[in-house]
């Protein structure tokens, strides 16, 4: 059996937002696990020293904006997940005292999927965006049977660099029109959304009527693309549901038992009212 962890932590700068310490707190009381999660903000340059001091409290964890590439970097194993995206969300350290890395956001994203059904053999993916959870969408769609990938991102070298990693991308589009226009799963993978006035990701009169619509952001009462396309009939989903599944398949890594998924969903929906 797994020795348990001295501390459960989320790293990150900020964090002072962040709906996990809710979501796993709600989790760990229900299992009677008599640890805390607690959020830590750690400035980029304070991280080495962070890690160094988590791995001797024998810490696990989440890791968000902006340190999961270079948490990678800190770990000394990652698995066949983290190492694809080359990204890590999710730390905890070993019987052997080596600091292991995974990605959860990959499951998550297919949670997302499932949630509409869009987790389909030969799926047309349009994917917006081309910044780290891009990758970690990836990685989850090169696992789908026959899936293709139209990427377009606002900064067009970052998609191309993205191609060059991800063979599954067959195009990278001129334009966010020009992306989702054969796409059977259209995916916002860019932070358009976070903020109540910020433009949508695409225009939804350019989705396919049967597409599904799948978005990472999340805000207290949907989001403005999700909206509008329930709005059009289009089968649609906001990053919650992402955010419940990556966190729960972490709490089943650290502590190797079922998560508590209706609770955790709960929590999470009332912190996120909040
Ligand atoms: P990131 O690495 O910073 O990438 C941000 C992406 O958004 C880039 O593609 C960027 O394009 C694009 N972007 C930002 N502002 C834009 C604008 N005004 N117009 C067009 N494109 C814009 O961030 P990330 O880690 O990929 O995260 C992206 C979003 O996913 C975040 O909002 C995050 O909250 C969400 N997320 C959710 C979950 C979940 O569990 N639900 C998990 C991970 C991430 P450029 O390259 O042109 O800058």
């Amino acid at each position: 059996m797994r020795r348990a962890p001295g501390r459960l932590v989320l790293v990150g700068h900020p964090v002072a937002h962040s709906l996990s310490p809710a979501l796993q707190n709600a989790a760990l009381r229900y299992a009677g696990l008599p640890i805390t999660y607690e959020a830590i903000d750690v400035r980029p340059d304070a991280l080495e020293a962070t890690v160094h001091r988590l791995v001797a409290a024998r810490a696990a964890g989440n890791v968000t904006i902006p340190h999961k590439e270079a948490m990678a970097r800190h770990c000394g194993r990652v698995d066949a997940v983290a190492e694809r995206v080359s990204a890590v969300n999710t730390f905890r350290v070993a019987d052997d005292d080596v600091l292991e890395g995974t990605n959860t956001d990959v499951g998550g994203f297919d949670a997302l999927a499932r949630e509409v059904g869009a987790l389909r053999p030969a799926a047309r993916v349009a994917v917006l965006g081309a910044g780290g959870s891009a990758a970690a969408v990836m990685t989850a769609l090169e696992r789908w049977s026959g899936a293709t990938v139209a990427l377009f991102n606002r900064t067009k070298p970052r998609a191309e660099a993205l191609r060059a990693r991800f063979p599954i991308v067959e195009l990278v589009a001129a334009t966010a029109d020009e992306a989702v226009r054969d796409a059977t799963v259209v995916v916002n993978a860019t932070s358009l959304g976070l903020r109540a006035d910020d433009p949508l990701p695409v225009r939804i009169e350019s989705l396919r009527p049967e597409a599904a619509v799948l978005d990472l952001v999340y805000r207290p009462r949907e989001t403005a693309w999700v909206r509008a396309a329930r709005e059009r009939k289009h089968a649609a989903v906001d990053g919650l549901c992402m955010l419940l599944e990556q966190g729960a398949l972490a709490f089943e890594w650290w502590f190797g038992i079922a998560a508590p998924r209706d609770v955790m969903r709960q929590a999470l929906r009332a912190a996120a009212r909040e």
